[in-house]
């Protein structure tokens, strides 16, 4: 069986003295069962990188960074480039998060090369795409997400190491979650927008949106998701756990 993949978000939450705290608690959760069944990805705020890095490696768990800059380095003040990541021990990357597009503005473009220098260094990138409720409401949600995948992947080979993670925006952080039936709808999408790209056949697509320990067995039961990226529910480490140990 594959892994399935469970990754969590942590936003701008948490210090590092909460980030430790949380993997005091986590790690003696992450039982043999649990990770022969999923691998685990953690986003922490950068702040907490470093600091989590050496605990993460041991537990088998990957890190990664919720943004970076495509630059090499330069005068980008605030910006984090991948290799300052990959010196953090990060191995995953955060592209495209709807609120990175909403609340900063990120441009489709922008996220190509944000995941060509990803891919380039080295790192995982995990592309964020999904529609917002009033696009779904008129009846665009499929044609959003492709032109997303279109321009956020143009020009990049699909049998690199990447991830694709759906997450309808009106799911984010809502409470409200896709039905796993609508979910898989939109996988299959994914999937057969990848493939007329000319690749992508082991690219994981993951869903986000709400995911809780209520929800998440059915939908990591759904054999065309191929993991969750959680936002919310992975701030609390038992929830965390129950979310990873409900396949
Ligand atoms: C997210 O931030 O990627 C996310 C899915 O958040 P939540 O699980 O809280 O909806």
């Amino acid at each position: 069986m594959k892994r399935k993949i469970i990754a969590g978000n942590w936003k701008m939450y948490k210090t590092l003295k909460e980030g430790l705290a949380f993997l005091d608690v986590f790690i003696p959760l992450c039982n043999r069962e649990m990770m022969e069944k999923c691998s685990l990805v953690l986003a922490p705020n950068f702040t907490l990188l470093v600091s989590m890095a050496g605990r993460c490696r041991e537990a088998g768990i990957s890190l990664a960074a919720q943004n970076c800059h495509p630059t090499g380095e330069g005068a980008f003040t605030g910006e984090t480039s991948l290799a300052m990541l990959a010196d953090c021990g990060v191995s995953h990357v955060l592209v495209g998060h709807s609120e990175r597009r909403a609340i900063f503005g990120e441009t489709d473009d922008f996220l190509n090369q944000k995941l060509k220098a990803a891919v380039a260094a080295g790192l995982i990138p995990i592309l964020c795409v999904g529609e917002t409720l009033e696009q779904r409401e008129a009846d665009v949600a499929e044609s959003v997400v492709e032109k997303q995948l279109q321009q956020g992947l143009h020009g990049v080979d699909l049998d690199e190491k990447m991830m694709v993670a759906y997450e309808p925006v009106w799911a984010i952080g809502t409470g409200k979650t896709a039905t796993a039936a609508d979910a898989r709808t939109m996988h299959q999408c994914i999937r057969q927008c990848l493939e007329s790209m000319g690749g992508g056949g082991d690219l994981p697509v993951l869903y986000g949106g709400s995911v809780k320990p209520a929800n998440a067995a059915e939908l990591l039961a759904a054999p065309d998701i191929d993991g969750v990226l959680v936002g919310g529910a992975s701030l609390n480490p038992e929830d965390f756990a129950r979310i990873a140990g409900s396949m």
